[in-house]
């Protein structure tokens, strides 16, 4: 590695790690964990890799902020003002930087695994600005499997608004990619299908995992339905799922299925090729 490129690394890496903890989008354990992961994706997937992940938390931490109010009026809003911690970039990262690692490790596929990392921060893009988008519909949402109407933010819930905002977050991926990334290694036609897939295909396994398999816990103090398995300060009881497949749980599985959608179709327009 040449010395300007440890230098360019270290300067952008900083600053949006400093801008990411001052504009309240990630708290201090969030901070680190997300340069560690930023700092891998710059090292093997470079600067495309880093601008992608950049407009997927700057366009999801304004939009988890926008209703901010409305959306705590439901009781649906993400804990504490939007402030997300390494859980939630866990969550949102893991799928994405294991791509990132296999990328560099298997050049002769380069162009497959590059879809695959693109289509699990898709997918984790999506999930996010479908659920912060969808919140500010003003009709409960329906559940994706029985469509029966539910509270808003139950796992599972869907909307025709927060599919539409995980259309939009594909949109703004596509364009970040063909406008802010030189030169592409992947063609406009292989990146347009990818992102679109992996963000409708991400979004609906988020829904039905969620649904089916998410822990949901009834707290004993207030009685309040949640997907957290503590409130007021104590162990809720387990009323549906499992324990061990809580909201970031789903958020991989959720980019894992990017993942496995964004290669399949650059590898399926390869064979045809
Ligand atoms: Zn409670």
């Amino acid at each position: 590695m040449s010395s300007i490129l440890a230098l360019e690394i270290v300067i952008v890496i900083s600053t949006l790690s400093i801008l990411s903890y001052k504009l309240r989008i990630l708290d201090l354990y969030g901070t680190l964990l997300a340069a560690s992961i930023g700092g891998i994706v710059y090292l093997t997937v470079g600067r495309i890799g880093i601008i992608l992940l950049t407009v997927f938390v700057v366009v999801a931490g304004i939009f988890t902020k926008l209703g901010y109010d409305r959306k705590s009026l439901v009781g649906a809003a993400e804990p504490r003002k939007g402030l997300r911690g390494w859980r939630n970039v866990l969550g949102n990262g893991l799928v994405a930087a294991a791509a990132a690692v296999v990328y560099t490790l298997a050049p002769q596929h380069s162009e497959i695994i590059l879809s695959g990392y693109i289509g699990a921060i898709a997918a984790v893009f999506a999930d996010t600005m479908a659920t912060e988008i969808g919140l500010l519909q003003k009709r409960d949402p329906i559940l994706i499997i029985g469509l029966r109407r539910v509270k808003p933010g139950t796992p599972g819930g869907v909307s025709l608004l927060g599919y539409m905002g995980a259309l939009f977050s594909a949109v703004i991926l596509v364009a970040a990619y063909l406008f802010l990334v030189g030169s592409n290694p992947l063609a406009p036609h292989i990146v347009g299908p990818a992102v679109i897939s992996a963000s409708l295909v991400g979004t609906t396994v988020d829904s039905v995992i969620g649904q089916l398999l998410q822990g949901l816990y009834r707290c004993e103090a207030c009685g309040k339905i949640t997907e957290l398995s503590t409130h007021c300060g104590r162990m809720g009881k387990l009323i549906k799922g499992y324990r061990l497949i809580d909201n970031h749980t789903v958020n991989i599985i959720c980019s894992l299925s990017g993942a496995v959608v964004g290669a399949t179709i650059t590898l399926l327009f390869y064979s045809t090729v």
